[in-house]
């Protein structure tokens, strides 16, 4: 059965949530923690080309931003605990939270761009051999 286009780039994007290769679902799509790896070990498929550059971290910092302003803001509303403690506590896990999400949001942006031809992708097959 033939998938829609957005189910594809869904398929794609989960697999470089993953860390895994958005064509193959197999090989790893990262060499170090966020160094892409050039090509796919299982199917070849080529990845040296991808530009995330900033957008991963832009996505982390929203995405941490919206959990923990309002977590901040609640907590010292409801004087639940001193400035001190809001700070011992939110700093650590802010910076832990952004580096636990930062790799899986980097995959997924490469596995966007790999989709949607973007960049050096634009050559690529789809993720069942059809030209993009
Ligand atoms: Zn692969």
């Amino acid at each position: 059965m033939q998938e829609n286009n957005g189910q594809m780039l869904k398929t794609g994007m989960l697999r470089g949530f993953n860390g895994r290769c958005p064509h193959c679902g197999r090989g790893r799509l990262f060499a170090r923690f966020l160094k892409v790896t050039d090509r796919c070990s299982e199917c070849g498929e080529e990845f040296h080309h991808h530009r995330a550059d900033d957008f991963p971290p832009y996505l982390v910092i929203i995405a941490v931003g919206h959990f923990f302003v309002p977590f901040v803001f609640y907590v010292q509303a409801e004087a639940w605990l001193p400035l001190w403690a809001i700070f011992a506590l939110s700093l650590p896990l802010t910076i832990g939270l952004s580096l636990v999400l930062l790799q899986p949001t980097k995959g997924a942006v490469v596995a966007m761009q790999w989709h949607l031809g973007m960049h050096g992708f634009s050559g690529r097959k789809g993720l069942h051999g059809e030209r993009a």
